[in-house]
């Protein structure tokens, strides 16, 4: 399978937004679309993409910002996973109070549920959700092949941070130590903040992961 990933960093954050696509359909997902959202459907149609998934991370305001507009513009449905799901309907949860942001007015999204070991096909291409919460209760990464799109739960030399609601500690450890690290040294680690990384480099120099 082919695919390809175009990065675009939205928001007030600067979020890390990919579209990845399938390069033989030109069928596209969006993962975690958190804001400006012209500056990404500018993207979708420059590429000539198909948008038919509209996926996030987990349901914090700076990944999910862009999710109505991009689901108004490309009629794709939005996968969450349940437990993570009510931020989307909460402005309080998906700490966009807490960011300064405009509630959005409540409408209903098309919006399909994704849990650990389920499989999404965007054309050729075949996406893995692994369950890795502890950042939030409901985080899933996005494994294609040997690329991971590992949201907030893990960093380049760092990890989400888990003092916020429903995080925990001991969970986003146990979620990375036994759903990512067991990836192969050479899988593409692409988070939802800053630099990308390899499962083997955060293995050997991460300093939340040292076992000691
Ligand atoms: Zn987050
Ligand atoms: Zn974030």
């Amino acid at each position: 399978m082919e695919q390809n990933i175009i990065h675009l960093q939205v928001g007030p954050l600067g979020t890390n937004c990919y579209l990845l696509f399938c390069t033989t359909t030109r069928k596209a997902a969006v993962i975690d679309p958190g804001g400006d959202g012209e500056l990404i459907f500018q993207q979708v149609k420059k590429n000539n993409l198909e948008v038919v998934a509209i996926l996030n991370t987990h349901g914090h305001w700076d990944h999910i910002g862009a999710n109505k507009q991009m689901q108004k513009w490309t009629g794709a449905p939005i996968y969450i996973h349940q437990l993570d799901k009510p931020m989307l309907y909460d402005t309080r949860l998906s700490l966009a109070d807490w960011l300064g942001e405009e509630p959005e007015e409540a409408g209903e999204v098309i919006c399909k549920t994704i849990a650990e070991g389920d499989i999404l096909e965007i054309g050729q291409l075949k996406i893995e959700v692994l369950f890795t919460p502890g950042h939030s209760p409901g985080g899933v990464s996005f494994l294609v092949g040997d690329l991971l799109f590992s949201g907030d739960a893990l960093f380049q030399r760092s990890i989400g941070r888990t003092d916020l609601a429903g995080g925990d500690f001991p969970t986003l450890i146990r979620s990375i130590k036994e759903k990512i690290l067991p990836l192969s040294d050479d899988t593409v680690v692409l988070p939802g903040h800053g630099p990308l990384t390899t499962v083997g480099e955060e293995r050997s120099y991460n300093p939340y992961l040292r076992t000691t």
